[in-house]
């Protein structure tokens, strides 16, 4: 389990720990913009909650890790990234782990400052058409706006404008961050990870933490 602010490089690194390691990956906020993008009654019930940066009810979020680990073969690693991220879900995932008969066995904790994260939030803009990512902090595009890779124009997610960011570190601090107490009462293995730093030190880090070292 990948804990951590927004912002703080948990799906990139997620994606390269499944492509590197093997193991399912799910990301509620990945399936909740999947929702939306396929008009399920479900992302328009989460969309005016991830637009304000607000978290989607605990309910909605379990019932959609509970669909996604049904379809995960009993032997498979999960890696959950961005879940859970209330007390009330840390729990609900419990319940539903017991019931397969698994457990949270490792969390990882990635750390960085605030003003890091602000940046990498609200510098993020992306291509719709290719899906290439930069920052304008750290890694502009040659040309303001536009696409380096295809020449498409850039977007910002809605929820990465600076208001929104402001608020869903906000919610993190409030709802999120208690997880971390819960899981040190759990007794679940809990490495700390520095992640404003290269993304691959970081990957060393976060791969040898769940017992994969690269
Ligand atoms: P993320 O891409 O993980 O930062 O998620 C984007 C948005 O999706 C969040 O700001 C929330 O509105 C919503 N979201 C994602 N995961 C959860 C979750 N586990 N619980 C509640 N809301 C979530």
């Amino acid at each position: 389990m990948l804990l951590g602010p927004p912002g703080v490089g948990k799906g990139t690194q997620a994606v390269r720990l499944v492509d590197e390691m093997g193991a399912e990956h799910v990301s509620t906020g990945d399936l909740l913009r999947a929702a939306r993008r396929e008009g399920t009654e479900l992302g328009q019930r989460a969309q005016r909650y991830m637009d304000k940066g607000e978290l989607v009810p605990d309910s909605l979020i379990l019932d959609l890790v509970r669909e996604q680990l049904s379809e995960v073969a009993a032997a498979t690693d999960v890696l959950f990234d961005g879940f859970p991220r209330t007390t009330a879900q840390a729990t609900g995932l419990d319940v539903v782990l017991e019931r397969v008969g698994r457990s949270v066995d490792t969390v990882v904790l990635f750390e960085a400052p605030e003003d890091t994260l602000v940046q990498r939030l609200s510098g993020r803009r992306s291509c719709p058409d290719c899906g290439a990512v930069f920052n304008t902090y750290f890694s502009p595009p040659d040309s303001e706006g536009v696409c380096d890779r295809c020449g498409g124009t850039l977007v910002q997610r809605v929820d990465d404008e600076a208001e929104t960011v402001k608020r869903r570190l906000q919610v993190y601090l409030d709802q999120t961050a208690p997880l971390v107490s819960f899981y040190d009462a759990h007794g679940a293995r809990m490495t700390r990870v520095a992640a404003d730093r290269d993304v691959d030190d970081v990957f060393v880090d976060f791969a040898a933490a769940v017992g994969g070292g690269v």
